[in-house]
């Protein structure tokens, strides 16, 4: 059987690039290797308690936002159940406490008036960061090829070429001096995985919109009845996806990509592969083009990696809220001094890294057992520090983490460690076995200014017919960007 495309992984990507491939009419074979969809965005179930293995948050879900614009054209829409997000997150400093609300005006009024000698820096920053939106929003609208685009950005959109070359810091820096409100302004650099001295202002500026500037929501059942329902809906328009199939070889002929091999020895035939896997496996290990492995292993392997992460899971016979969880999530900083919170992190001191507390059946109740609660906290992590480790000292090491992170989210809701029914730990190790990331990497490449932007890996590779797909590539990770990398992937698949 020979089909249009195949795409290896249900990722979010690779979700993304069947169901636009499929409605537009082509014979999609999508092959998982899991047992279930999402990729990094999964959930499991313990004992009654339902957790988002990952996703604490996605932006562009609320109404208007791009995600949820491309369900209510598949039809999705009706099939989920959003529910509103009013408030992103509580973020507490150690001299601050804000709230991340969908309107960026209330960010501007609590900088001004907690830093009134800055205020008229901080309207003209954010004048500055509008520019930039409308600079981009043109770019990505304008009707014009992809090259055509390129050649025109410095002359039309300045603002993006001043984005792409400029670091966090010094994109903040050309507005406010102090450190202190460059710290909170920058705050979200925990999404993007590197402190604001090394993250290319470019995606902060993308995931800063996502969630300061609009609305979004929570899917009842968690994230996964999206990808669910994407599942369905690709099945449905007459395509294939077949779970628990690993994939172990892209074989091509002079260039050009002609099947897959899975590891129980099946082979199907495509005119064009969508590779969702991640791009150093894909091309280190996958393709058996061994000239092209050789080039690919230079160039990939010379690139930086993002960090990894931890998370402790906890299922509580009381609603996190009985205890003081009164907003989805709170962020919690023991320092201004981002790139210092990074060190703590890749040092593994959990006792000072910044921490996020996530509380998603305060929105879907449904989630945990009636009466019950659940929350998952989350720090940053480097695979370093749980490499090399016995299986007693690996468990030994999970153990204390976890009570670290366990007594920091008490300071915050009193009587926490009374209350634990259900309690599970994910390590970068278990993010490495789960999706095959390298070193358990949770955001692909790291989005420094030159992994950024247009210097970011992108959907066409040497290979006449492979595409990727994914956090790895343009324009990065979380689910947003793996959307729209996805959506990207399936466009060059359906010229090609
Ligand atoms: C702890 C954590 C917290 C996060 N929080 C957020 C958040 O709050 N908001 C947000 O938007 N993003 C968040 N992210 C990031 C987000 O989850 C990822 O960027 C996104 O899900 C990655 O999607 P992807 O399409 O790159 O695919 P991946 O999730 O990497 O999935 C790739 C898929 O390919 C499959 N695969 C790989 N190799 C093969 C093979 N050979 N054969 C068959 N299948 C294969 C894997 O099993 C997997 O299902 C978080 C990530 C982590 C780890």
């Amino acid at each position: 059987m020979e089909y249009d495309v195949i795409i290896i992984g249900a990722g979010v990507a690779g979700l993304t690039s069947a169901l636009k491939l499929s409605h537009a009419g082509r014979r999609v074979l999508l092959l998982e290797k899991q047992p279930l969809p999402g990729g990094y965005a999964t959930v499991f179930k313990r004992k009654g308690f339902t957790f988002e293995s990952a996703i604490h948050c996605v932006d562009a879900l609320g109404e208007g936002g791009e995600i949820r614009k491309f369900l209510e054209e598949a039809g999705l829409d009706k099939k989920l159940d959003f529910i509103p997000l009013k408030n992103f997150a509580r973020v507490i400093y150690p001299g601050h406490n804000f709230l991340v609300t969908p309107r960026h005006e209330d960010f501007i009024a609590y900088l001004s008036q907690s830093f009134p000698e800055e205020a008229g820096n901080i309207k003209k920053l954010f004048l500055d960061i509008d520019k930039f939106y409308a600079q981009f929003d043109k770019f990505c609208n304008v009707k014009f090829p992809l090259w055509l685009k390129l050649v025109l950005v410095p002359f039309l959109y300045p603002a993006i070429i001043m984005a792409s070359r400029l670091t966090t810091k010094q994109f903040i820096a050309r507005f406010i001096t102090g450190d202190r409100l460059q710290a909170l302004i920058t705050d979200i650099w925990r999404f993007a995985g590197l402190p604001p001295e090394d993250l290319g202002a470019f995606y902060f500026l993308l995931i800063f919109r996502g969630y300061y500037y609009n609305p979004t929501a929570y899917i009842r059942g968690g994230f996964i009845r999206l990808f669910e329902a994407m599942v369905e809906e690709i099945k449905n328009s007459g395509s294939e996806v077949r779970f628990n199939t690993t994939v172990k070889k892209i074989v091509t002929d002079r260039g050009s990509i002609k099947s897959v091999v899975t590891e129980k020895g099946e082979e199907f035939k495509a005119r064009a592969i969508i590779s969702n896997a991640n791009a150093i496996d894909t091309f280190t290990s996958l393709i058996d083009d061994e000239a092209l492995k050789e080039i690919y292993r230079k160039k990939l392997l010379g690139l930086e990696k993002s960090i990894s992460a931890v998370q402790v899971y906890l299922g509580l016979d009381v609603p996190a809220r009985s205890l003081g969880m009164n907003e989805y999530m709170f962020s919690i900083n023991t320092t201004y001094e981002h790139d210092e919170s990074m060190r703590f992190s890749l040092a593994g001191d959990y006792e000072r890294c910044s921490i996020e507390i996530v509380d998603h059946s305060q929105l879907d109740p449904g989630l945990v057992p009636p009466g019950k609660g659940g929350l998952v906290i989350m720090s940053l992590d480097s695979y370093t520090n749980w490499q090399g480790l016995s299986e007693e000292e690996y468990q030994k090491k999970k153990q204390e983490m976890a009570d670290k992170l366990i007594l920091r989210a008490q300071k915050y809701l009193p009587g926490l460690t009374k209350h634990i029914e259900v309690r599970e730990t994910a390590t970068p190790r278990t993010m490495q076995a789960f999706t095959g990331s390298p070193e358990g990497a949770i955001y692909g490449f790291a989005q420094t200014v030159a992994q950024s932007s247009i210097n970011r890996l992108g959907q066409k590779t040497a290979i006449k017919g492979l595409f990727l797909a994914g956090a790895w590539t343009r324009p990065g990770h979380g689910v947003h960007g793996c959307f729209i990398s996805g959506m990207d992937a399936a466009n060059l698949a359906l010229k090609f």
